[in-house]
């Protein structure tokens, strides 16, 4: 809960930092940063932007189409190029984020530790579920879900000893809501969202602070649906600065998802109706839900509340046993 001894420390020692830091104080000096899907699109614009703050920075990229096909080393090599070129400190990765163990062993051989995660790799394999093959199915959550899964596992061991970790994963408004042909993609997105939250809860007594994005820029992938117009206003660039805030260890959010682009952001939360509690026995019926299904579904009588726990969602059904017995 907010009242822990480890968060409050974290609370008090963001306090003691400039409380309105300029862009200039928020540098990245001796801290590793591993940046999936590198090469090109979002992570491109993460990994530019930190290098240049200062971070050094791991350019992973297995160089493939937006469909998962192929592999090249030119994709990260070419991000690398432009981070030393800047002045900044980078090194290449090309393993698949399905080999995380690999990824992380090139931030400690080249910079000796590593402090970020930012799991970005994707790609599609957009179908109507009808038309999806298992395989369209498999790929999307192995190089998501379980890419996610991978870099993050190699890294936590390094993070609980070090006391200290920040990672920002990438969910993505379609798990949030859904969209027609991804059902593949909006699975695992939203797995990555359950994955943060728990991670958020196991990590936070080491500092190892987990948030996750839902993204909007113009790529790649969104250069096959967009049009032109709107993938050009929709830069990377514009989502960069979000994660690079989410990365230093001035911010304190853990176990929050935002979505973010085009120079807009907002956290998003759940929210839950009211509801309604019925006595608690054997003779409830689906004509007695059917009979409240409007108090069910209704956000808009001032009753409905954000539960942002397992246990505060919890605490309303206990209520309700709790009433239940006083009625008796
Ligand atoms: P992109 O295609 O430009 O970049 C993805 C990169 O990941 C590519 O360079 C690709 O080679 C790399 N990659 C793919 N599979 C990999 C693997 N197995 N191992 C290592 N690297 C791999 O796409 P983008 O738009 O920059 O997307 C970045 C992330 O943001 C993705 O997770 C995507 O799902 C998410 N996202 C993007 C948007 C958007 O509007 N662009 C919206 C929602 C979510």
């Amino acid at each position: 809960s907010p009242g822990d001894a480890d968060f409050i420390g974290l609370l008090e020692k963001a306090k003691a930092l400039p409380s309105n830091p300029k862009s200039e104080d928020l540098k990245f000096d001796g801290k590793v940063a591993i940046i999936t899907g590198a090469g090109g699109g979002l992570g491109r614009a993460y990994a530019l932007l930190l290098g240049k703050l200062g971070a050094s920075v791991v350019v992973n990229d297995l160089g493939v189409s937006a469909h998962g096909q192929g592999a090249t080393s030119s994709a990260a090599d070419k991000v690398v190029e432009e981070i030393r070129q800047s002045g900044g400190k980078a090194v290449a990765n090309y393993d698949s984020v399905e080999n995380g163990e690999k990824v992380v062993e090139t931030a400690i051989k080249a910079f000796g530790r590593v402090d970020i995660i930012i799991n970005n790799a994707g790609i599609l394999r957009d179908k109507s579920f009808a038309r999806m093959t298992d395989e369209d199915w498999d790929l999307v959550q192995r190089v998501h879900l379980r890419g996610t899964y991978k870099v993050t596992k190699a890294a936590w061991p390094y993070f609980t000893k070090q006391k200290y970790g920040r990672i920002i994963n990438t969910a993505s408004s379609v798990g949030l809501y859904g969209n027609f042909g991804q059902a593949n993609y909006s699975t695992a997105k939203l797995g990555i969202l359950g994955f943060s939250n728990t991670l958020a809860l196991e990590g936070r007594k080491n500092n190892i602070l987990v948030n996750t994005i839902a993204p909007n820029a113009g790529t790649r992938m969104t250069a096959t649906i967009w049009p032109p117009d709107m993938v050009e206003a929709f830069k990377p660039e514009y989502v960069a600065p979000f994660v690079g805030y989410l990365a230093h260890e001035t911010c304190i959010s853990t176990g929050k998802v935002f979505e973010v682009g085009g120079g807009w952001a907002a956290q998003v939360r759940w929210q839950r109706a009211g509801g309604i509690g019925f006595p608690t026995s054997n003779s409830l019926s689906p004509e007695d839900i059917a009979s409240k299904w409007d108090v069910i579904v209704n956000f808009d009588d001032g009753r409905a509340t954000h539960p942002a726990t397992t246990q505060e969602a919890l605490q309303q059904f206990f209520e309700n046993f709790a009433n239940a017995q006083k009625s008796d």
